[in-house]
């Protein structure tokens, strides 16, 4: 195979150009930072946490920041977008990351770039590296040999007091242990050796005057030519397998906000208002926010809604601004289960919803359901509720169920409960696939077990796992070979 190419190259000038932008800024030849995601452009032109934090840093006077993004497939050299620059020769690197095996794609990217990434073996010139995000936030551990700090919780605020210590760090002569320890002052920050009763995690307390919205759109993200808008944080339902609420408080962006940050960005241009929050479908003043945005011609689209709470009108309104696809989250079959779990929602607020989705003019109706649970369900039972969404939806309607294991999240009700076996899980999604498989107007995804299988590992993991899997990287070895190598049995992060 051959090497990836270093050397200063053209900026990304095909992705670039299509770009419009809320702000300008002229990069220099040599920005401070850059800022990671560590999948491709059309997730990270997507991902509003991560633009933002981009453009927050671009705002701090006399810093630049540039972005890189990750093709796992490509393998090419890690570059800044705008400055053309490997990885390696930034001096300071910021790592965004949402999901667990982000940490995977990091050390990818790292090696690709020639840089060293064992924190032990990084020396003073080597980049400074600095992660973030809801993954890092609720369990740091698996990031500590790779990274120098973690920043705890919200970004948008901490991110830019940290950039203070360290441009003052810069100007007093770069002893890197003055930065840590200058740092590790900082409530949010975490870094090995230091106590997790001393930390707090960030919050961005401007959040409802000031909630985050897309500084760029692009016609290739995720979700098309798309303006995002985070209308909600956290979430206030506590469902047992669920991270979100202990990783944020929960709250509601206020409606004047969102709709005068819509108006902001009206020189974007985007033909489609995005939007987002894990509990999104539960602003309180929804319908209003999308009857403004379809007023103003625009297209529309939301990440999540609740079952419960959509009522008819909703959907017409929706629909009249081009949603095509209902998302919902019934992740259980049984009623009396569900509620256990959290979720509210009747097969009868279910069916209402295809029924009401169908009639609006909708033609799909996405549903995540969840598999190997601490308290699991008869896999009859799952595919008797199947059916009866079909039979009882509009034909009209498409069925698309996505079924995922159950990851036990640090900070959730079920953080400590155990990952169902790699047999039990594979039972499973053969039953069902083979149950589900020919029933007209149904569509059954689901993610491959060993996959689910890291993501457990590195949900709970601990420095070891992190360890590992910079051996595993290198060697090209499984995780899990290698933590048995060195003495450790996978099963304790799956069954503790
Ligand atoms: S699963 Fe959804 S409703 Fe439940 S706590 Fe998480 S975000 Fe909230």
């Amino acid at each position: 195979m051959s090497k990836p190419k270093r050397g200063h190259r053209k900026p990304e000038k095909g992705l670039l150009s299509g770009e419009r932008r809320a702000f300008t800024i002229q990069f220099p030849r040599r920005p401070q930072a850059v800022i990671v995601f560590p999948a491709p452009y059309s997730a990270a032109i997507a991902n509003l946490g991560y633009l933002t934090i981009w453009e927050r840093l671009n705002k701090v006077p006399g810093f630049t920041c540039d972005r890189a993004v990750w093709n796992p497939r490509s393998k090419d050299m890690p570059r800044g977008m705008e400055s053309g620059l490997p990885l390696s020769d930034f001096p300071l690197i910021f790592i965004s990351s949402s999901f667990e095996l982000d940490l995977i794609r990091f050390l990818d990217m790292l090696i690709t770039a020639g840089i060293e990434p064992e924190i032990v073996k990084r020396g003073e010139s080597d980049p400074i590296v600095v992660a973030g995000g809801i993954t890092p936030t609720l369990n740091p551990h698996p990031w500590e040999p790779v990274v120098d700090l973690t920043i705890l919780g919200e970004g948008e605020d901490s991110v830019l007091e940290w950039i203070d210590i360290y441009q003052d760090w810069i100007l007093s002569g770069k002893d890197k242990e003055r930065l840590l320890e200058a740092s590790s002052r900082l409530k949010y920050v975490w870094m090995p050796g230091k106590s997790e009763a001393d930390c707090h995690q960030a919050e961005y307390s401007y959040y409802r005057k000031d909630p985050p919205c897309s500084p760029v759109v692009h016609p290739q993200g995720h979700f098309g030519d798309c303006l995002l808008i985070e209308i909600n944080r956290g979430c206030p339902h506590g469902c047992s397998f669920c991270a979100v609420c202990g990783a944020f408080p929960a709250r509601f962006a206020d409606t004047e906000a969102i709709l005068q940050k819509i108006d902001d960005a009206k020189s974007l241009n985007s033909t489609k208002i995005g939007l987002v929050g894990a509990a999104a479908g539960d602003h309180p003043h929804l319908k209003e926010i999308v009857r403004q945005i379809i007023a103003s011609g625009k297209e529309i689209t939301i990440s999540s809604l609740r079952i419960e709470r959509t009522d008819s009108e909703l959907l017409h309104l929706l629909a009249s601004g081009g949603f095509r696809t209902v998302t919902v989250a019934p992740e259980v079959a049984d009623e009396e289960l569900r509620r256990k779990i959290g979720k509210r929602a009747s097969d009868d607020d279910l069916v209402q919803l295809a029924k009401d989705s169908a009639q609006a003019g909708l033609y799909k109706m996405r549903a995540y359901m969840l598999i190997g649970l601490p308290d699991p369900e008869p896999l009859e039972k799952v595919v008797a509720f199947v059916k009866m969404l079909r039979r009882e939806a509009p034909t009209s309607l498409k069925l698309d169920f996505s079924f995922s294991s159950f990851i036990p999240k640090p900070r959730s009700v079920w953080q400590d409960a155990v990952f169902a076996s790699t047999k039990e899980l594979n039972q499973t999604k053969r039953y069902l696939r083979s149950h589900l498989a020919r029933i007209p107007g149904v569509s059954v995804k689901m993610e491959s077990t060993r996959t689910e299988r890291l993501s457990a590992v590195l949900s709970r993991g601990d420095c070891h796992v992190g360890e590992a899997l910079i051996r595993s990287q290198r060697s090209s070895r499984p995780l899990e070979q290698e933590l048995k190598a060195a003495g450790i049995e996978p099963e304790r992060y799956l069954v503790p």
